[in-house]
């Protein structure tokens, strides 16, 4: 565990459990006698823990990824958000990679690891089933979504000018022709397999025409070691998200191929889960985790506080990395190099709130159904992963819409509670359009896919 930093921000335990005893005080005075002062009959001015809202326990450990899709996580912490809603012993793990996260979250907080935290998709899914648990099924739950876009495919600058762009039809004879002109395949990167990484630089290759398991090699790399082979000539392309697209950049390691939000705009990206056992256990505690999740994502999308967000989350505690390079995603700023026009467009970089389809912060079941559904198209999981009666009571069983609705309607928040659990058709930017009520006909209009 020596690896993991752990934050515990106890200035705010102080401050929380002032508030607590407000609250329990002001109870108090309710059911004052009529011999009490005026002042205390007048009822108290709701606080952000209501009575009889008092979370069963302060404490939870959630694990994170160093990269922006964890933001409404650390501004809920470095805020006093948690705090505010009473849950003032939030404790927020540094995961050395998705793999670590996954062993965490599989022994838990009282073993050691972590309740639960930020996730690609399908990883609450595939640990619910025991998938990639070695069997071992440990339920949980999705509660929200995090964040939208902030990913993109980065291109080593050996390659261009030879048309990587968003749309690489004309691009993949040179792609396909590397084995007989270089002697190896073309060598594609993503951090994780079978999650949105993996999917976003498959979806792209496919649509250009190039089958991402028999025209390239596609591997999990760690990330830094991405970057040294796309500089030394090894590792061609990198499915990665922010600040690594405008690093590479930046660096002239290489060039921004395209940002997932050209390849499917306001695309769902990552989210926050818990295990089933500690949600079951702690439903009030849950709905302050996502009342202060919340909170945070509304914080952070108001455009005039993202220089305190970059300022944050760039900290020694958190990415530890230079704020310059946190500034231009947060701003929708990408250089994208090889003769692109550059975006400057707030809304291409990460949401976490709302974005020009809706809600961000709500988990869309839809969504659940999409990357469930491009799990069979690729043949992942197999033997688990059947049929689409199975999709569907997977993503019964893990998305707890449910209780973001209860949390959101306890902030206050009705009016940005969507009216359907599904957004809808979704159309990327080939044409193919995926209905949430009709998955077979998405897998049918595919031509690459393995089923
Ligand atoms: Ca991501």
């Amino acid at each position: 565990m020596s690896d993991f930093a752990h934050i515990t921000r106890r200035k705010f335990l102080a401050t929380a459990g002032a508030s607590a005893a407000v609250a329990v005080l002001l109870k108090g005075c309710v059911g004052n006698p009529p011999s009490a002062t005026p002042e205390a009959t007048t009822a108290p001015v709701p606080g952000p823990v209501a009575a009889g809202d008092t979370p069963e326990t302060p404490t939870i450990k959630l694990g994170y990824i160093p990269i922006v899709e964890s933001a409404a996580m650390i501004i809920a912490q470095e805020k006093g958000l948690f705090a505010k809603y009473g849950m003032t012993g939030v404790e927020l793990s540094k995961q050395a990679n998705w793999a670590s996260a996954r062993d965490n979250v599989t022994i838990g907080s009282g073993g050691g690891g972590i309740d639960g935290g930020q996730w690609q998709m399908p990883m609450p899914h595939l640990i619910s089933e025991g998938i990639i648990t070695n069997g071992q099924k440990v339920p949980m739950y999705v509660l929200a979504q995090l964040n939208t876009q902030g990913n993109g495919i980065a291109i080593s600058g050996l390659h261009a000018g030879k048309g990587l762009g968003k749309d690489i039809s004309s691009a993949a004879d040179y792609i396909k022709g590397f084995q007989a002109n270089q002697g190896r395949k073309f060598k594609a990167a993503h951090t994780f397999p079978n999650v949105n990484q993996d999917f976003w630089i498959r979806y792209w290759f496919a649509a250009g025409g190039i089958d991402p398991d028999t025209d390239i090699d596609l591997l999990a790399v760690p990330p830094a070691e991405t970057v040294q082979g796309m500089r030394n000539g090894t590792m061609d392309a990198f499915s990665t998200g922010d600040p690594w697209p405008y690093r590479i950049v930046a660096d002239n390691i290489g060039f921004m191929a395209t940002l997932t939000h050209e390849i499917w705009p306001f695309h769902p990206e990552e989210y926050l889960a818990i295990r089933a056992d500690w949600v079951d256990a702690n439903p009030k505690a849950t709905k302050a985790l996502l009342k202060a999740i919340m909170e945070a994502q509304q914080w952070i999308d108001n455009p005039a506080n993202r220089a305190e967000v970059v300022k944050i989350c760039s900290g020694r505690n958190y990415f530890n990395i230079a704020p310059e390079i946190l500034t231009p995603p947060y701003e929708g700023k990408y250089t994208m190099g090889d003769g692109k026009a550059a975006f400057d467009d707030f809304n291409a970089g990460p949401l976490y709130w709302k974005d020009p389809k809706g809600s961000v912060s709500y988990p869309y079941k839809s969504h659940d159904t999409w990357f469930l559904t491009e799990s069979m198209r690729w043949g992942f999981h197999k033997d688990q992963l059947t049929d689409f009666d199975t999709v569907q009571r997977l993503v019964d069983a893990v998305n707890r819409e449910d209780l973001w609705r209860e949390a959101a309607t306890e902030a206050g928040l009705t009016a940005d509670i969507p009216a359907n659990t599904s957004r809808g058709i979704e159309t990327f930017f080939d044409g193919i359009k995926f209905d949430p009520a009709n998955p077979e006909a998405y897998l049918k209009s595919l031509t690459i896919k393995r089923v």
